[in-house]
């Protein structure tokens, strides 16, 4: 039979850089050809020979749901109906952001925009403007979006291709970018007490999904807090893949509960808020965020920004994921397939270890969880590659890189995860 994956691929690379439109998607970590897909069902996509897997990706994260609920499709096809984009406000952008105010209680206000990454630029900007400082913390391993001044030794794709930032950044813009080990103390005491009085932003991925799956340690996150109070900085929560994902209110109801009156100042969110359309937000304290255009000096707009039918895609999700023990039947089967993907690997005798919270997961090849990127790239890459291939064979969609976190839906049932597991028995048996 031909690969009509391959054929896809060939002439995809004749006309679209790499023949795909996001690096992580050309299989380049782990070789091979990238499955192209025609359809996607509940838990399942399928590729273009009609071969079906099941997704532990969804989309990278928004698709929390599973694909296709009727009832996210419906809000859409009625949105439809009422046209595609006005360029002017609409009723339901209040609607989202109000439900979004609900659901995370640090913020008062919200802009709404199309991806993370113009959440994230335009965070910083906004920190910038509010704090008239120029200078921001990021952390190793953390990925916030492909603004240039957050492309500095970012994780994800860029760790692919093993540079350490992009070529097309000039040094000068991220001079004020300061590149910090993640969970690391003494660096973060050594950069406020050197700069900080510059610095206008911390921003952090409280569980960082760039570096697979990688947790804030709460004593990291609660210094993380007490120094920005302490230096008039803003502690900025990059929630765009944990937010609405580990939880109803995001990481940072996890992280109030271990740490009383815990709050970040601004929060950067996208992904599931979307449900799977282009949608991305980012909000705040009411003094920070009305130094925005038009009320303030900073500026920030979008043509498709708050999009009717984005809205209405995500205001369906919202809803639907605040059913009464949504979260707690989705984190039991994402512990099911952590803990069964570890037994497996013991049984195998295999070095690994695996961590989840709510939907979100990650698993290596490692004795112990890895705290920091160091540790994350020092894992077995030639053995994750085999059982990713392994894997992909006995019809499993997992991330095509070490270094990317995994997404299990509520669309998933124990049967689903029962055949990951078996399908995991057999490849790890040929590690
Ligand atoms: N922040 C985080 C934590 C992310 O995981 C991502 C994307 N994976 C982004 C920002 C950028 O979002 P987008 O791809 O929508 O630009």
């Amino acid at each position: 039979m031909s690969d009509r994956n391959q054929t896809l691929f060939d002439r995809a690379k004749a006309v679209i850089p790499g023949g795909v439109n996001s690096p992580v998607r050309a299989f380049k970590a782990v070789g091979g050809t990238p499955r192209f897909i025609t359809r996607a069902h509940g838990a399942y996509l399928w590729d273009a020979n009609g071969q079906r897997y099941i997704d532990y990706i969804g989309s990278w994260g928004p698709m929390i749901l599973g694909h296709g609920h009727p009832q996210v499709l419906q809000a859409v096809q009625q949105a439809i109906q009422d046209g595609l984009s006005y360029g002017a406000p609409t009723e339901r952008e209040i609607e989202l952001v109000e439900e979004i105010l609900k659901l995370v209680p640090s913020l008062e206000m919200v802009r709404l925009v199309n991806s993370g990454t113009e959440a994230g630029m335009s965070a910083i900007r906004l920190a910038r403007g509010a704090t008239g400082r120029p200078k921001i913390i990021k952390f190793e391993g953390c990925y916030h979006g492909h603004a240039d001044a957050l492309l500095v030794k970012a994780g994800s794709g860029l760790a692919t291709f093993g540079h350490p930032t992009s070529a097309g950044v000039p040094p000068e813009v991220v001079q004020h970018t300061l590149v910090l080990e993640y969970n690391n103390l003494e660096q973060l005491e050594a950069a406020f007490a050197e700069h900080g009085d510059q610095i206008a932003a911390l921003m952090i991925e409280p569980i960082a999904g760039n570096m697979n799956f990688v947790r804030a340690s709460v004593p990291f996150m609660r210094r993380c807090r007490e120094l920005c109070t302490q230096h008039g900085a803003l502690l900025v929560l990059d929630e765009v893949m944990t937010g609405f994902r580990v939880a109803l209110g995001g990481a940072q109801r996890l992280y109030a509960q271990a740490i009383p009156g815990f709050e970040p100042d601004m929060t950067v969110l996208g992904k599931v808020i979307g449900g799977g359309m282009p949608l991305a937000a980012f909000g705040g304290k009411r003094a920070v965020m009305e130094q925005l255009a038009p009320l303030g000096p900073v500026y920030q707009a979008g043509t498709l920004s708050g999009n009717p039918v984005a809205t209405a895609c995500g205001l369906a999700t919202l809803r639907l994921i605040q059913q009464p023990g949504f979260f707690d039947g989705l984190a039991q089967r994402t512990r099911a397939l952590v803990d069964g993907l570890q037994a497996e690997a013991r049984r195998a005798g295999v070095p690994f270890s695996a961590d989840s919270e709510g939907g979100m997961f990650g698993f290596f090849f490692l004795p112990e969880l890895p705290r920091n990127y160091a540790q994350v790239m020092a894992s077995d890459a030639a053995r994750f590659n085999r059982f990713f291939h392994g894997m992909l064979q006995r019809g499993v969609y997992l991330a095509p890189a070490l270094y990317e976190a995994g997404f299990v839906s509520a669309a998933h049932t124990d049967a689903d995860i029962a055949a990951t597991l078996e399908a995991a028995r057999s490849a790890l048996a040929t590690l």
